[in-house]
């Protein structure tokens, strides 16, 4: 396994010292599975300011769908054939099908009655909780032989500045035999790995990686760690698991497990003005003993809160080569206390 960088160096006059000559340097690290790229530059303060949060909610309840005055009247239904009881309900929390679906089997689960939660608010039970409904829905659609049943993915848009059009949380949650494109990556990469070394890329990673500089800790069976080549302007948080390879295999203590190092995530990007992020699950088919189940943390912000420009440039949207803003052995710094 290779963690390698290609180094950079501009040389421009700096204009706030007389034109002197100044000297900025940067990085291109390749991720060590995949060989995506990530430029490590720019190198400004990490701290950003929070909106007036107050003034964002305003007004947003009223219209909102997943409240409880209106989510069981304006959501859809399950046919029966996949899910009898039309909806699936765990105490306060509702999941339906994704109404603007983006493959056969696409639900949304709505994260309980509550409309807004501040980021560092959001309990880890309520997390597990949620991702326990979707592992439910899983395995009752695995139950019925759909075709679709390969891939469970998790995916979680916090806030808007990540994607999402709604203030009140709920999770993306879709079974799908088409893996996305980087999932699908990563999943060929590991397979070779194996092919070649006759190990798995991921268990080497964690062995590799414990201890080191981008490591934050391990809970339970996950170990969580600062993504070398990160795709989040403030660096991506990564938690690998030991042994599985499947969202199907997790117990409820490691969803317990996986929610907590969330929730302490959360805790530090907090810190920092952080306020949205972006979370996936990585998943293997059932005994694609090649791969490990693991999760990507991405931190979500505005350059330009005012213009809510977007964290998201040509580069990274039509390059797919990510940005990231200061070293992720420095981000790790700044995150690992939370994880103590
Ligand atoms: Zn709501």
């Amino acid at each position: 396994m290779k963690f390698e960088a290609i180094q950079k160096e501009t040389v421009m006059l700096n204009p706030f010292k007389n034109m002197e000559r100044k000297v900025i340097s940067g990085q291109i690290r390749k991720d060590p599975l995949t060989g995506r790229t990530s430029r490590i530059c720019h190198f400004m303060k990490l701290q950003w300011q929070k909106p007036d949060f107050e003034k964002l909610i305003a007004g947003t309840a009223e219209t909102c769908p997943f409240c409880p005055e209106k989510i069981m009247k304006i959501t859809p239904c399950f046919p029966e054939e996949l899910i009898p009881e039309r909806r699936m309900i765990s105490d306060d929390m509702v999941l339906f099908p994704n109404l603007a679906p983006y493959d056969s089997i696409g639900a949304v689960a709505v994260m309980g009655s509550r409309h807004y939660i501040p980021m560092t608010e959001i309990e880890p039970e309520r997390i597990a909780k949620a991702f326990k409904l979707a592992l439910d829905f899983f395995r009752k659609i695995k139950k019925t032989g759909h075709p679709e049943a390969v891939y469970p993915i998790i995916n979680w848009n916090y806030m808007p500045p990540s994607g999402s059009s709604l203030i009140h949380p709920h999770l993306q949650v879709f079974f799908t035999s088409s893996a996305p494109n980087l999932m699908r990556d990563e999943l060929s990469a590991a397979k070779r790995y194996k092919e070649e070394t006759g190990k798995n890329f991921w268990d080497e990673l964690v062995a590799i990686e414990t201890g080191g500089e981008r490591y934050l800790g391990k809970i339970g069976r996950f170990t969580w760690l600062s993504s070398y080549a990160p795709m989040g302007v403030a660096g991506d948080v990564l938690a690998v698991a030991d042994e599985i390879c499947c969202t199907l295999e997790l117990s409820d203590k490691d969803l317990l497990d996986i929610a907590a190092g969330l929730t302490q995530a959360m805790k530090a990007y907090d810190r920092i003005g952080i306020y949205s992020f972006n979370m996936n699950f990585f998943t293997g088919a059932e005994k694609d003993d090649f791969t490990r189940f693991h999760l990507l943390f991405s931190p979500r912000t505005y350059f330009n809160q005012a213009l809510g420009t977007p964290d998201v440039g040509a580069l990274q949207k039509l390059f797919n080569e990510s940005l990231c803003m200061a070293f992720p052995e420095e981000i790790n710094t700044l995150l690992s206390p939370a994880f103590q």
